[in-house]
C-alpha cells in the first residue's frame, strides 16, 4: 500500500490504472476506522483491481458548533488496518490540498438534503456533496462504496452522480452493528460506558419499529411513535424519527414498498443516527437491519 497526499499524484495513478485495463473501487471516508469501513474495504477488494481508500475530515460538512476539532483521528492504526486489508493506496490529504482557496463553489443536491440530518445540519450535505464530487473528479470512473449507515447521504451521494452524469457506480453496503445491536460510528469513541449502555435505545427502537410492521402495523405515524417510545425508554431524546420512501427518501404516511425507518438522538456528546429498511408487499415484511461483526470498536483499533 501507498500513502498518497497530493491530488495530482492520486489522479495519475488511476489514471494509469485505468488505461491498464484496470478498475478502480473508491472507499471515500473519515478515518477511525472501525468494522463499517473495514467492510466497505472489503468489497471494493472483491471487486476491483485498485482499491482506493480517502481519509479526509472534511471541514465544509461540519457546522460552526460541530466536533470539527475534537473529531476522533488515529492515522497510524488507520493505516495499518488499511494495509491488513488489502488497499493500495491511502489518500490522506490536508486541508490546504483540498480547499487551497476559500471555497465558492458547492454542489446542492435538493429536496432529498431536507429534513432527517439535514433539518439539525443545515450546511452538512452540502459539504458533503461538494467534497464527494472533488473525489469523484479526482479518481475519475470507478465504483464507489458508501454505508448504509448513513442512509440519507448515500441516497444524496447517489442522485448526485445520477444527475450530474459522474461517471461513478455508487453502491450502498451493509450497515455494521457491534454485538449488541450498537451501530458501529468513529462517534462512538466519545461514550462512556453508561452512555454507551443508552446508544442500544436506538437499535432497540428500531427493532420494535420492525416487530410492529412485521405485525401488520402500516401507518407511519404509529411506527414512528412506537420508535419514539422504545428510544426513549432508554433515557434519550429522539432527534427525529421518521419513516421514508428508500429510494428518494419521500415522507410517507403509509408504509409500502421499500421504506427506511431513520432515528436520530444525543447521546452525551455525540449524535448517533441508525436506521432500518424493510421490504413490503401486501402482508409480507422483509426487514433489514444491517449485519452483526464478531469485532468490537474496541478491538478493531
Ligand atoms: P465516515 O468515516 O463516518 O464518514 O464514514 C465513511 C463511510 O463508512 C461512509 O460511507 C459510511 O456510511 C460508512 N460507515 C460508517 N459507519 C458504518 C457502519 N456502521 N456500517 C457500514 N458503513 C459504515
Amino acid at each position: 500500500m501507498i500513502v498518497v497526499d497530493r491530488i495530482a499524484d492520486l489522479r495519475a495513478r488511476c489514471e494509469a490504472t485505468r488505461r491498464s485495463g484496470c478498475t478502480v473501487g473508491l472507499v471515500p471516508t473519515m478515518g477511525f476506522f472501525h468494522e463499517g469501513h473495514l467492510s466497505l474495504m472489503r468489497a471494493a477488494r472483491a471487486h476491483h483491481d485498485l482499491v482506493v481508500t480517502t481519509i479526509f475530515v472534511n471541514p465544509l460538512q461540519f457546522g460552526p458548533d460541530e466536533d470539527l476539532d475534537s473529531y476522533p483521528r488515529d492515522v497510524g492504526a488507520d493505516t495499518a488496518a488499511a494495509e491488513a486489508e488489502g488497499v493500495d493506496i491511502l489518500f490522506t490529504p490536508s486541508v490546504p490540498e483540498m480547499y487551497p482557496e476559500p471555497t465558492v463553489t458547492t454542489v446542492h443536491v435538493a429536496r432529498l438534503t431536507d429534513g432527517l440530518c439535514g433539518a439539525t445540519r443545515p450546511t452538512h450535505f452540502d459539504g458533503v456533496t461538494t467534497v464527494v464530487a472533488k473525489l469523484f473528479s479526482i479518481v475519475g470512473p470507478c465504483s464507489a462504496y458508501f454505508g448504509r449507515k448513513d442512509f440519507q447521504q448515500l441516497a444524496v451521494v447517489r442522485r448526485m452522480a445520477a444527475d450530474l452524469d459522474l461517471p461513478v457506480e455508487v453502491v450502498g453496503c451493509p450497515l455494521v452493528r457491534e454485538h449488541d445491536g450498537v451501530a458501529m460510528s468513529s462517534r462512538n469513541a466519545y461514550l462512556s460506558a453508561a452512555e454507551r449502555e443508552s446508544a442500544r435505545g436506538l437499535f432497540a427502537g428500531l427493532g420494535a419499529a420492525a416487530a410492529a410492521v412485521e405485525a401488520g402495523e402500516r401507518a407511519a405515524a404509529r411506527v414512528r411513535a412506537v420508535l419514539e417510545a422504545e428510544v426513549a425508554r432508554h433515557g434519550l431524546d429522539v432527534e427525529y424519527a421518521e419513516v421514508r420512501r428508500a429510494a428518494d427518501l419521500t415522507p410517507l404516511t403509509e408504509l409500502d414498498g421499500e421504506v427506511v425507518v431513520a432515528v436520530a438522538a444525543p447521546v452525551g456528546r455525540a449524535r448517533l443516527i441508525d436506521n432500518v429498511t424493510m421490504q413490503i408487499a401486501g402482508a409480507e415484511v422483509s426487514v433489514d437491519l444491517g449485519v452483526v461483526t464478531l469485532a468490537t470498536q474496541e478491538s478493531t483499533r
